[in-house]
């Protein structure tokens, strides 16, 4: 007997600790939509290929003429001189996948090294640069929101060897009478590191009226090569795909 009154007390204090806390079970709302999340090389099944290995004609240049690069062994092949390459899809607030490979550049060094860079609508970039043992200044070092937040962490792999970005952006939002409501925020994780985490962009351009950054971007891809004394380079792009996220985040 007393026995099941220690239980029976046990059984209340708990659903009142439960129902104090505010979790309830809503067993009438609606499941989450299934997506099939792909695998290696395969995108989800809800995401937009940006470039499948196949062609460019996703792409452009900066004029929205065909792109520079080439396809190549299931890869986007981007020498020195072809030009920075704009994705046709642009995006507002997304998911982004993407695999890169920067070459060995031994006889460079820094800023020289493998740069590239992902620029989100084109607006914020995200440094690709060949940082495994080539000290640069930390806010320019590969996984950077350049010239703003260093990596938490250097998480490169060696030149030659594919590595990836895993990216959630959400981009800035403007109110109607052009006033800045809210950054755009970034998290990056590199070759399944944590490198970025939700940092918010500062902003470099002149605002919402101006720079019309609440407006949805193209992801742009890097070329270094009209930076002064530039060297030759060759970047290779594979398996480049988004997510569209739903508004609010
Ligand atoms: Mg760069």
């Amino acid at each position: 007997m007393r026995k099941a009154v220690i239980l029976t007390a046990a059984v209340l204090a708990l659903g009142v600790l439960l129902a104090g806390s505010g979790f309830a079970q809503k067993k009438d709302a609606p499941q989450p939509p299934y997506v099939d999340p792909g695998g290696p090389g395969k995108p989800p099944a809800d995401a937009v290929a940006l470039f499948d290995g196949r062609d460019l004609s996703g792409w452009t240049n900066r004029d929205g003429k065909p792109a520079g690069c080439s396809a190549r062994d299931g890869a986007m092949v981007c020498v020195s001189g072809s030009g920075d390459v704009y994705s046709k899809e642009s995006f507002r607030d997304a998911q982004l996948h993407l695999e890169f490979n920067v070459p060995l550049m031994p006889e460079q060094k820094s800023q020289m090294r493998g740069n590239s860079g992902v620029y989100l609508q084109g607006r914020y970039e995200i440094q690709i640069l060949d940082s495994f043992e080539n000290p640069t200044y930390a806010n320019g070092s590969c996984a950077a929101v350049y010239g703003q937040a260093p990596p938490l962490v250097n998480a490169c792999r060696r030149p030659g060897e594919w590595q990836t970005y895993d990216i959630i952006f959400h981009g800035a939002q403007c109110g109607a009478d052009g006033t800045l409501l809210k950054r755009a925020t970034v998290t990056v994780v590199h070759n399944g590191v944590l490198v970025q985490d939700h940092v918010e962009i500062q902003n470099t351009l002149k605002g919402c009226a101006e720079s019309r950054i609440g407006e949805p971007g193209p992801l742009m891809l890097q070329d270094h090569s009209g930076f002064p004394n530039a060297p030759r380079t060759e970047m290779k792009f594979r398996n480049i795909w988004l997510r569209h996220l739903k508004e609010p985040h």
